[in-house]
């Protein structure tokens, strides 16, 4: 009888395996007709700078317009392209893209584009870029280039000398998702970042820990000594907001301020005058 139920069991493991090599094997399909057409948009969520609480800048966010699946998380197809090493091309779109829609932004807004480790494999990452500039006729300086530390994981030499091009460039150079790896310090003093990008497990973690204050106010004061801008991600309530303009936080970004929204939306948030915090229920301002 026992024998009969691994038998049973097994077929059942076969079958789900081969459900979810379909399922992956679908997406990796319907991923390079995508790629063709293409039928990908980017949203924009906003930055908040604390200084002068006006907004500095946007980060661009993909999408997936899929023809039957309707509008597609990253997290469900970038793994995939990944993978396959369609990412590439994707990148491309995406950093094109980026930067042309910049381009009708007023001069002091910034355009952040996520990069992934599979784009710093290529030696071309940073003629990719100079294009996308190029292209669009956009200042290197209002462009930011996310990376994780997935990215310095890989061959450091070879991707040091990119991330070395790129600053060369005169484009700017985040660490995105702080706190979440191994030995973030070694990174960041493995490379000069502009900017530190503190992970929303923090942020969330602010009202109900104690120590996620303290690791917050290290990582502010950290940045701050290495001459890095600090910023804050997921940040959802006013509260929040609170506790990182006390512990001097350079900028904040969430849904509090903004979620991600299409090109057509972001008109409001570029008129560069002062965010009503008020109107977050964040009001008070320390002075
Ligand atoms: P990320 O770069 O860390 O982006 C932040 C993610 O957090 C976004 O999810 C954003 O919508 C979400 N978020 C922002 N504010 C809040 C908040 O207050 N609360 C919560 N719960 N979430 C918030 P999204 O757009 O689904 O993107 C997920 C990840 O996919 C990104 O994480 C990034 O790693 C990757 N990704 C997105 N676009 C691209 C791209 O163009 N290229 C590459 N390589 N990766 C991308
Ligand atoms: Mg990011
Ligand atoms: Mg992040
Ligand atoms: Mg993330």
């Amino acid at each position: 009888r026992a024998k009969g139920e691994g038998r049973g069991v097994h077929r059942f493991f076969e079958a789900w395996m081969a459900t979810a090599v379909q399922a992956r094997r679908t997406v990796e399909l319907d991923l390079r007709a995508a790629l063709a057409e293409p039928q990908f948009e980017l949203h924009f969520q906003p930055f908040l700078a604390l200084g002068n609480n006006r907004i500095s800048g946007f980060e661009a966010l993909v999408r997936w317009r899929h023809p039957t699946r309707g509008l597609v998380a990253p997290s469900e197809f970038i793994p995939v392209a990944e993978e396959t090493a369609m990412i590439v091309t994707l990148g491309e779109w995406v950093l094109r893209e980026a930067c042309r829609e910049a381009a009708r932004w007023p001069d002091h807004i910034g355009i952040s584009v996520n990069l992934s480790p599979v784009q710093f494999r290529s030696a071309a990452l940073a003629l990719t870029v100079v294009a996308a500039l190029g292209e669009a006729g956009l200042d290197p300086r209002r462009l930011e280039l996310e990376i994780t530390e997935g990215v310095l994981l890989q061959d450091s030499e070879a991707t040091l000398a990119i991330l070395h091009q790129l600053k060369r460039l005169g484009v700017r150079i985040a660490m995105d998702d702080f706190g979440t790896g191994y030995s973030s310090l070694g990174y960041l003093r493995a490379f000069p970042f502009d900017k530190i990008k503190i992970d929303r497990s923090f942020i969330a973690d602010l009202a109900v820990r104690p120590d996620a204050v303290a690791i917050v106010r290290a990582i502010t004061s950290l940045g701050a000594s290495l001459g890095m801008t600090t910023t804050a991600e997921g940040v959802e309530t006013p509260e929040q907001l609170a506790q990182l303009r006390h512990a001097g936080c350079t900028e904040v970004q969430g849904y509090l301020i903004s979620r991600p929204r299409p090109a057509a939306e972001l008109l409001p948030l570029l008129s560069g005058a002062e965010v009503p915090l008020a109107a977050l229920g964040a009001g008070r301002r320390r002075s």
